[in-house]
């Protein structure tokens, strides 16, 4: 007889233990076959199964919970055979629990508009088509079936469709992977906006049907879930319809269906309406699935997100603005290369509780910095990444104890700084 569904007490699961009233905030476990995960977390990008600069043991010392990576890069470095044979991403980077990967889309599809930054900081200056479309430098081209790119190490051209990326996503094995969609930016008209929308819930389909195939297939190896992603951009009907479709979603089979396992918040966010835009997405979504917001991070934002009903974030900032001499502390953010660093024979931030912090000095890293010295990386890296998980955490404690908007109160009034966006 052949086996068409999926086992039931697959490993995966996500509980809620706290849903306090007058805000979507939650806080609860996912559970992986790595480990369990508890929410909200910030989960720290090693985005080519490397948190650049840091030992993982590091990582898991200072709190990181699972570590996210990216499948455009492993598919092209070392490949995913590679991760495969190896046992999978945590095994190959002797990272000891849970992992995520992001499908290739927006990385891909990044190629093809030259945009770095998904906060775009004034969405009204121009909407045009042409940042996607007709720019003749432009690395990716994508059609309905899927994308055509160019590969940024060494130039060769590569397809993505949603099976290939769920192909690539089930060797490489993280505990869960995101379907493939068309990332848009703010700058896209609404009519291209719609049609990137019915592609990506097209898209995935076919993703829950290669999934659940794969999984069949590989009945072996330890489950993976499967995030949606709902896209949108700054359209509350679309950013609706969209949680509205996905959330409905399943595979093509008729007598055992699968649908997502929880989903991803992703594209085109303006820092300004996030808030709105996630409540928006977060009061159709199924309460009882977790939610992911893709590469957002920085520390306001990282409010916004836990209080309107975000579960997990991963964002590459933290520890691309340490590697530039830049680190988070209770009063902003300060620069370690200044010049008012150099006799500093103090920790970056007192009340931090980081290695960096009990063992090194201001005026220590900003010899490192000035001197080029590769531990400078690190140990920027090991305070920031603290800062991040250690400030989520804090929230979750908050929202346990039932003094959450206390909590915020205080951290914000003393922290200022607005900085930006980032994923890698
Ligand atoms: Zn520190």
């Amino acid at each position: 007889m052949r086996i068409n569904a999926l086992p039931s007490g697959n490993g995966f699961n996500f509980e809620i233990s706290h849903a306090p009233e007058k805000s979507l905030a939650r806080v609860g476990t996912i559970s992986t076959p790595h480990g369990d995960i508890a929410t909200p977390a910030f989960i720290p990008v090693g985005t080519k199964a490397t948190v650049k600069a840091v030992l993982p043991e590091t990582m898991k010392e200072l709190g990181a919970q699972a570590l996210l990576s990216n499948a455009y890069h492993l598919y092209l470095q070392p490949g995913p055979d590679v991760l495969d044979e190896a046992g999978g991403l945590a095994r190959f980077m002797n990272w000891p629990g849970p992992t995520f990967t992001d499908s290739g889309g927006f990385q891909v599809l990044s190629l093809g508009v030259g945009f770095k930054k998904v906060l775009a900081m004034d969405a009204q200056t121009f909407r045009s088509d042409d940042v996607i479309a007709g720019n003749k430098e432009r690395l990716a081209h994508v059609d309905d079936e899927g994308v055509t790119f160019k590969s940024h190490l060494d130039g060769s051209m590569h397809r993505f469709t949603p099976e290939v990326s769920m192909q690539v996503q089930h060797k490489i094995g993280a505990d869960i992977i995101f379907a493939f969609d068309e990332c848009t930016t703010l700058h896209n008209t609404r009519k291209y906006q719609e049609k990137a929308l019915e592609r990506t819930r097209l898209w995935g389909i076919r993703c829950l049907d290669e999934h659940k195939k794969l999984t069949l297939e590989r009945s072996e190896k330890p489950y993976q879930a499967l995030y949606g992603v709902i896209q949108g951009a700054q359209y509350e009907d679309l950013r609706k319809k969209a949680a509205t479709d996905m959330a409905a979603l399943r595979s093509t089979d008729p007598d055992s269906p699968i649908g997502f396992d929880g989903f991803g918040l992703g594209g085109a966010l303006d820092k300004k309406t996030l808030g709105t835009i996630l409540t928006w997405m977060n009061e159709i979504l199924p309460a009882q699935k977790p939610r992911h917001l893709l590469g957002i991070g920085a520390p306001e934002d990282l409010f916004v997100g836990v209080e309107n009903g975000i579960d997990t974030f991963d964002c590459v900032l933290a520890s691309r603005i340490a590697r530039t001499s830049a680190v988070y502390t209770m009063v902003g953010r300060n620069n370690l290369s200044n010049a008012i660093n150099r006799r500093a024979f103090e920790p970056i931030d007192d009340e931090c509780d980081c290695y960096t912090c009990a063992n090194y000095t201001k005026a220590y890293l900003h010899h490192v910095f000035r001197g080029k010295e590769i531990i400078a990386a690190t140990l920027a890296t090991i305070h920031n990444e603290r800062f991040i998980v250690r400030l989520v955490d804090q929230m979750r404690a908050a929202l346990i104890s039932g003094d959450y908007f206390e909590f915020k109160e205080q951290f914000m009034g003393r922290y200022k700084h607005l900085s930006g966006q980032a994923r890698d």
